[in-house]
């Protein structure tokens, strides 16, 4: 059975490589990674449910391909890691980001945080906080305004280099998410090892809550011990006024799903502001 597992991956990925398209499109990001105006961000709005009110935006990076149009991340990020791009594409999201929110906290006074998605390899980088420090001065942002979310699995393949990292940004005052938790390997007592402030419990477990009995026990126990850890939650994929109710009602802290806004443009941040400061 291992032998057959492990033909399917070798296979799967020898044909990936020789793939033409997948060639192509590898030499399209470099192309798009060194000219530079067609990698942009999207921002996903984020509320408090307590209070109703806005509390911060994720950012979610797409290509506009210049023959496929707009792409997501499920189309290129995996080829960017295997392409060794991941660091320059973590480094442009990063960049994008702050750019655009200090841009907004000038024009319009916005003070809330911005989520960036961190890939391991980014994390267990060379010099990675240094960037991440760099970048935050280059435009002037305060570090509160900055959220890094990563993946728990990175806790445990690189634990010394993941806390070592971590201790810094927070030391700057840099705030980190755990995303999807629940689909990885970490437990939540692993997890208080961590310097972590936030913990983002994966869409797919919010999808089926209402419907399925053992989905909404692992919500609420998530939810119960990251209290109990001190951590704020944050449900993500919330799609139905059902779902939030429930969520609410279980004690989650805040939401982020199509319910309370789809991922938007930066340059769309400023009318929505004067239009869902509350949900
Ligand atoms: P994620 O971090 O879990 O982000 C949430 C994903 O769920 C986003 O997909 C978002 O558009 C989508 N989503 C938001 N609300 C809803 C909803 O109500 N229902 C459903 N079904 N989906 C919802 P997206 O933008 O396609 O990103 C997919 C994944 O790609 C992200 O999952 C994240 O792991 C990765 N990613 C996105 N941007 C970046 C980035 O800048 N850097 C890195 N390293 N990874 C990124
Ligand atoms: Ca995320
Ligand atoms: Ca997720
Ligand atoms: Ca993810």
């Amino acid at each position: 059975k291992r032998d057959k597992a492990d033909s399917h991956v070798w296979f799967s990925q020898a044909q990936a490589d020789d793939d033409p398209d997948t060639l192509r499109l590898e030499t399209d990001l470099r192309e798009a990674l060194s000219a530079g105006d067609q990698l942009f961000l999207r921002f996903q709005p984020q509320f408090r449910l307590s209070t109703a009110s806005l509390i911060g935006f994720e950012a979610l990076v797409r290509w506009q391909h210049p023959v496929r149009g707009e792409l997501s991340p499920a189309d290129f990020i995996d080829l960017a890691e295997d392409a060794g791009l991941m660091t320059a594409l973590g480094d442009a999201v990063v960049n994008l980001a702050c750019r655009e929110f200090a841009r907004l906290r000038t024009e319009v006074g916005l003070d809330l945080p911005v989520g960036v998605n961190i890939s391991p390899r980014e994390l267990v980088a060379e010099r990675f906080v240094e960037r991440i420090a760099g970048c935050l001065d280059q435009y002037g942002l305060p570090s509160s305004m900055l959220t890094l979310e990563i993946t728990e699995n990175v806790l445990i393949e690189s634990p010394t280099i993941a806390a070592e990292a971590l201790a810094r940004l927070r030391r700057r005052g840099i705030r980190i998410a755990i995303d999807d938790f629940g689909t990885g390997y970490a437990s939540l007592s692993y997890l208080n090892r961590f310097p972590v402030d936030v913990l983002k419990i994966d869409k797919q477990f919010v999808r089926d809550i209402l419907l399925d009995r053992n989905d909404c026990a692992i919500v609420n126990a998530i939810i119960g011990m990251a209290h109990n850890l001190e951590l704020e939650v944050v449900a993500e994929g919330v799609e139905t006024a059902e779902q939030m109710s429930l969520l609410k009602s279980l004690g989650c802290d805040t939401l982020q799903g199509y319910l309370l806004g789809r991922p938007m443009l930066g340059s769309d941040i400023a009318a929505f502001l004067r239009t869902a400061e509350r949900i």
